[in-house]
């Protein structure tokens, strides 16, 4: 993989014991020449990844959009800084530049763009591998309820079980780089083309 996308918190406030797992990805990307690609900002433990990248002499790209540029404080070390207009445009362009994706603990955010990623795979609309980094069993209760609603029939297990996870950033990428889907990617045709 040459590229992927972290999807993670971007509050301040978050509780410090995690902070070594950006130290932890960063250093992992930086050293396997995989570029990161992020939401761009420098807060949170997403900022504190991309500074670990920068340590490492990693490469990052940054995609945030110009409503939150004061919010999330984009980051102007990196490489590549692209502004967008608006959160759909930011979310493609992080789909499009990756080659899989990794969640690190996060709030709201971090689920919502995990959660699409996801269902886009259910979908059958990409084949890229998806990965939790579960430290500290942070999403313990997720992949929780992730099976419980398995268990109640509203989720699939062959969907349930494309979410690669594990507690450590290098057993996590081996089990993406094996990662074979179930299903064909979906061929769409807009009006135009029909
Ligand atoms: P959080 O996990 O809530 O700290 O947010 C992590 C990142 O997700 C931040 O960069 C937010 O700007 C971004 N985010 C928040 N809501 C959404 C959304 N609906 N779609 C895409 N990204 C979002």
């Amino acid at each position: 993989m040459k590229a992927i996308c972290v999807y993670c918190g971007t509050n301040n406030s978050f509780n410090l014991a995690y902070l070594p797992i950006a130290q932890a990805v960063g250093q992992f990307l930086a050293r396997h020449h995989i570029r990161l690609i992020y939401g761009g900002g420098t807060t949170g433990i997403a900022g504190a990844l991309a500074d670990a990248m920068l340590q490492y002499g990693g490469k990052v790209t940054g995609i945030i959009p110009n409503f939150l540029l004061d919010t999330e404080k984009g980051h102007n070390q990196i490489n590549e800084l692209i502004v967008v207009k608006s959160m759909h445009e930011r979310k493609t362009k992080m789909f499009e530049m990756a080659d899989g994706f990794i969640a690190l603990p996060g709030g709201m955010g971090t689920l919502e763009e995990l959660c699409e990623m996801l269902t886009w795979a259910h979908l059958g609309l990409h084949q890229k591998p998806i990965g939790l980094l579960n430290v500290h069993g942070f999403y313990d209760k997720l992949l929780d309820f992730l099976d419980h609603a398995v268990n109640q029939g509203f989720y699939k297990a062959e969907h349930r079980a494309m979410l690669i996870h594990d507690t450590h950033i290098e057993s996590l990428y081996e089990k993406m780089l094996l990662y074979a889907p179930s299903r064909k990617t979906r061929i769409i045709k807009d009006k135009k083309s029909t």
